[in-house]
């Protein structure tokens, strides 16, 4: 069965922004066959709404938020490959996996949205990516009208982008299925200082132990409601932007990212150009990590986006680096 909203919907529940946006219908697909018919009527694709800004009136926009279920498709020894649909939550489906035990995810826990939108935004924390974990994604072509199987080597994943951000695919192409491959032995990956200072010393070997440890240190940094986390990407610039970037702040920390590239905390930008804290009506750059902007519970999609667009002037008047969205900023289309 599909849920079809029509004649104007609130999407406030539908994305974590909180917005009091409308869409003019929303489409729920429960079954894949449902997807190449609704995907006729679509605009816009969504999972669950964690990484969007939706900017005003929403034309008609499809979730794959209902499409759940997994099955395990090969299991050796070693291993499991394991096809999930995109719309189960990433959170529960991370738990579900230690619950089995499938490992490698752990550093993954606690990040909103669904299985779907993982993939799309490669998402990353504490040390670990989902990019080695990708067998292969599934889902609807609507530009060719067909069921499209694309291998992970075809997928272009990269830091926070994937192929199914490119013009040619987003929106065209819908994520029905991704098939992961998960190790059964857990191998604890404490490369991240808080993560290895804040585990139980006695529980490393536990998976749930790194999962809770790392639920621990979310819920402090971030806050519960009203974002879409980091709003900004962390800049990746050349040794010769560093070096211009150094003259300007010779204490600005940095990270090797790949051949002759490094990788500079934007929250770090952002906090030493004062704008912690800073409000544009009912949106504030969060007062504890100044990568996230959030609605104070007031705010509508221009003060977000005000603010975005104002912390993105400073950081470039300040430190001469352009801060570029990891959100996915959602236009209101004319129809
Ligand atoms: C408090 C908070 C903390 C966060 N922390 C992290 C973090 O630590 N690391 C991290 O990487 N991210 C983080 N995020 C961002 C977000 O959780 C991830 O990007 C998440 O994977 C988005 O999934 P979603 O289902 O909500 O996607 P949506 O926000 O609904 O969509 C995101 C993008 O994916 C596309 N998309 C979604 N589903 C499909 C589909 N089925 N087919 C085709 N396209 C699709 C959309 O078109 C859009 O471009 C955080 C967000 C919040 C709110």
């Amino acid at each position: 069965m599909c849920a079809a909203a029509s004649g104007g919907i609130l999407l406030r529940e539908y994305h974590t922004f909180s917005l009091p946006v409308t869409a003019k219908a929303l489409l729920l697909p429960t079954r894949e066959e449902e997807v190449p018919t609704l995907a006729r009527r679509a605009d816009y694709i969504i999972g669950e709404g964690s990484n969007i800004l939706p900017l005003g009136p929403m034309p008609v926009v499809l979730s794959t938020r209902d499409l759940k279920g997994y099955k395990v498709r090969a299991e050796n020894t070693d291993g499991v490959e394991v096809e999930v649909f995109a719309g189960e939550n990433w959170d529960a489906w991370v738990r579900l996996c230690i619950a089995r035990g499938w490992h490698g995810l752990e550093n993954l826990a606690g990040i909103p949205g669904s299985v779907g939108g993982a993939v799309v935004q490669n998402i990353g924390a504490y040390g670990i990516e989902l990019a080695p974990f990708l067998v292969e994604v599934r889902g609807w072509n609507r530009r060719i009208e067909d069921w499209q199987t694309i291998p992970a080597e075809a997928c272009e994943m990269g830091y926070r982008t994937s192929l199914f951000q490119k013009s040619a695919w987003q929106d065209q192409f819908i994520i029905t299925r991704v098939v992961l491959r998960l190790k059964k032995r857990f191998e604890p990956v404490l490369s991240y200082p808080d993560v290895n200072q804040r585990i139980d010393s006695t529980r490393k070997q536990d998976p749930w132990c790194l999962y809770e440890t790392v639920r621990a240190i979310r819920s402090e940094k971030l806050p519960s409601q009203g974002s879409a986390g980091s709003f900004f990407k962390n800049p990746v610039l050349s040794e010769a932007e560093l070096a211009s970037l150094k003259a300007k702040a010779p204490d600005v920390p940095f990270y090797p990212h790949g051949a002759g590239f490094f990788k500079v905390p934007a929250a770090w930008l952002i906090d030493r150009a004062g704008l912690k804290g800073y409000r544009v009506g009912g949106a504030q750059v969060h007062v504890r990590q100044p990568l996230v902007i959030v609605n104070t519970g007031s705010a509508i999609p221009q003060d977000i986006w005000g603010l975005a667009q104002y912390v993105q002037t400073k950081v470039y008047e300040k430190w001469g680096v352009l801060l570029e969205p990891e959100v996915r900023i959602l236009f209101p289309i004319e129809r």
